[in-house]
């Protein structure tokens, strides 16, 4: 375990077992139909490349990037897309995958702009949920793990662009962020 962890919150073996879950169940939902599947980068990446893979069907991959102006620790509730995916979704079905619903601004924004495209349906796959955090309402209709409020990092998810190689979903040490 890395040294500026304090806690590994969930393991590397529990993060494999769940996401094969969910992909089974995103290819039972989907049978027979073609699926959109969005990466909301970075954080989702690791999540997203390997419930793709426990995906069966006809899936196509796309990418998508934003970010929230104001301060790194202060949502302003405004958000704004700097790589947008490469095809239109019109007609499709979306599945859009995250890395975590913290308030919710982020996926609120991003679920409401996919919807405005026209896709057939639109729906959240995200890895983590901190429902004591969430200010704005976000149906997940595809979620990982319910965590408590704390920072984590690893399996995508990043302090100051760091740790997103861990293979597990980790609490940092206090002292990092001081
Ligand atoms: P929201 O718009 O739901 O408040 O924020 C969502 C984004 O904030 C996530 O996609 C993620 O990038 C970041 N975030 C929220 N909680 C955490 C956390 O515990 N750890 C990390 N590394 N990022 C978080
Ligand atoms: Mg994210
Ligand atoms: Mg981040």
């Amino acid at each position: 375990m890395l040294d500026v962890v304090k806690e590994v919150l969930i393991s590397e073996e529990e993060l494999k077992q769940r996401v094969a879950e969910l992909g089974k169940q995103i290819s039972e939902d989907y049978r027979g139909e073609d699926v959109v599947l969005v990466c909301v980068l970075k954080g989702a990446v690791m999540f997203f490349s390997d419930l793709a893979r426990h995906i069966t069907g006809n899936v196509t991959l796309d990418f998508i990037s934003c970010s929230s102006y104001g301060s790194s620790t202060v949502s302003s509730g405004v958000v704004r897309i700097l790589k947008d995916l490469d095809r239109p979704v019109e007609g499709k079905n979306v599945v859009v995958v995250e890395d975590i619903v913290d308030t919710g601004t982020t996926l609120h924004y991003l679920l409401k702009n996919l919807k405005s495209r026209n896709a057939k349906s639109v729906r959240l796959a995200a890895l983590l949920n901190k429902p004591d955090r969430r200010k704005v309402d976000v149906h997940v209709d595809y979620q990982g793990f319910v965590i408590p409020d704390y920072f984590v990092v690893g399996y995508g998810l990043d302090y100051d662009e760091k740790y997103r190689q861990l293979p597990y979903v980790g609490v940092l040490k206090e002292e990092v962020y001081q």
